[in-house]
C-alpha cells in the first residue's frame, strides 16, 4: 500500500480523535502484530477539534513515516472530506460518507471505512447467515450508513432502516436507491425479522427504543459494547441469540491492519485482544 514502512518492516501506525484516552486501538493492533508477526508502533493521537488541526495532524504524521492512521470520533466526517479534496476514496468510504482508515495509496492520501465489513465479518464468523436475511437497522446515523453497502454486498433478501427521525432514514434510503431497502420510525418497526441490529446511540440511558414489545428475530446485534444494553435485554429475556458489537471493533480493526500490512489476521486464532 505505502512506501512507509522501514526496512525491517516495523510499521507505524496511530488512532486520531476526541478524546482519544479510552481508545481500545492500541491494544487490538498489538495483538494483530503479535500474531502476525510484524513489528508495530501504535499509538493514541489526540487532536483538536477542527478540520485545519485534523489536517495538519495527518500530514504531519504521513511526512514523519507514519503507514496508517485510523480516525475515530468525531473526525470521520472530516477525513472523508479530506480525501475527497486531496486524495482518494475506497467505494466503502464514499458509501459511507466517513473515513476510518487512512493509508497512503499511490502517494497520495487514501480513505477507507471498514466499519461496515467488520460488522458484516463478525456476523458471519458467529455463523449468522446474511444471505437472502431480513434485516432491521435501527438508526440512521454514521454507524448505519457505513453498514448499508457491506449488507446489500452480504446479499441481504431486505434492509429496512427505521430511526427516531424518519427523515434521516429516508434519506438514507434515497442515497442507496436499492429496491431492498425500505425505512420506518422506530415505532413501525416490521415485527419479524431474521436479523435485527442497534446502530443508535441511545447507549446508557437504559432506556427501551420505543420499538413494539411484540418485535422478534432470531439473531440480535449491538453495535455498542462494554456496557450494559437494554436493547439486548429485551432479546434475551425472549432467548434470541443476542451479540454486543465487541466484534465488530475488533475485524474492522483487522481489515485497517490489513490495508496496511498486507498481513490478514486470523480471527479464529485470535483469542480476547484484550484479555
Ligand atoms: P450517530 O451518527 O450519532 O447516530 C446516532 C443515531 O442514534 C441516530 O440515528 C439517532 O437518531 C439515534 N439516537 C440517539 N439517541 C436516541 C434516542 N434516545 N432514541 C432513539 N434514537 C436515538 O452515531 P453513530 O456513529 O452512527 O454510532 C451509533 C452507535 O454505533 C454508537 O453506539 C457507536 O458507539 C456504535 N458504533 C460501534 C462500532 C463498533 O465497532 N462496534 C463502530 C461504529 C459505531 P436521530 O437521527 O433521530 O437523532
Amino acid at each position: 500500500m505505502s512506501s512507509f514502512q522501514d526496512s525491517n518492516s516495523h510499521y507505524h501506525c496511530i488512532v486520531i480523535g476526541n478524546p482519544i484516552a479510552h481508545s481500545k486501538s492500541p491494544e487490538l493492533h498489538q495483538a494483530f502484530a503479535r500474531q502476525t508477526g510484524v513489528g508495530l508502533s501504535y499509538q493514541r493521537q489526540y487532536c483538536p477539534n477542527d478540520a485545519d488541526s485534523f489536517t495538519a495532524v495527518v500530514k504531519a504524521f504521513f511526512a514523519g513515516g507514519g503507514i496508517g492512521a485510523n480516525v475515530t470520533v468525531p473526525f470521520k466526517e472530516i477525513a472523508f472530506e479530506l480525501c475527497q479534496q486531496r486524495g482518494q476514496l475506497s467505494e466503502y468510504a464514499r458509501q459511507a460518507g466517513a473515513v476510518n482508515t487512512l493509508a497512503i495509496k499511490d502517494g497520495k492520501l487514501y480513505g477507507d471505512n471498514t466499519d461496515g465489513r467488520g460488522l458484516v465479518a463478525d456476523l458471519l464468523l458467529q455463523g449468522v447467515k446474511l444471505k437472502d436475511a431480513t434485516v432491521a437497522i435501527l438508526g440512521a446515523g454514521g454507524a448505519t450508513r457505513g453498514a448499508i453497502l457491506p449488507l446489500l454486498n452480504a446479499e441481504v433478501k431486505s434492509l429496512h432502516i427505521a430511526n427516531r427521525t424518519v427523515a434521516k432514514a429516508q434519506a438514507l434510503t434515497d442515497l442507496f436507491e436499492s429496491d431492498k431497502l425500505s425505512f420506518s420510525s422506530l415505532t413501525a418497526l416490521p415485527k419479524q425479522v431474521d436479523i435485527i441490529i442497534n446502530a443508535t446511540s441511545i447507549g446508557l440511558s437504559g432506556e427501551k427504543l420505543p420499538f413494539h414489545d411484540d418485535v422478534t428475530a432470531d439473531f440480535a446485534y449491538d453495535m455498542m459494547y462494554g456496557k450494559p444494553s437494554a436493547f439486548l435485554d429485551f432479546f434475551n429475556a425472549k432467548n434470541i441469540t443476542t451479540s454486543d458489537g465487541l466484534g465488530m471493533l475488533i475485524h474492522q480493526g483487522a481489515l485497517s491492519f490489513e490495508l496496511w500490512t498486507g498481513k490478514k489476521v486470523d480471527m479464529t486464532q485470535l483469542g480476547n485482544p484484550f484479555g
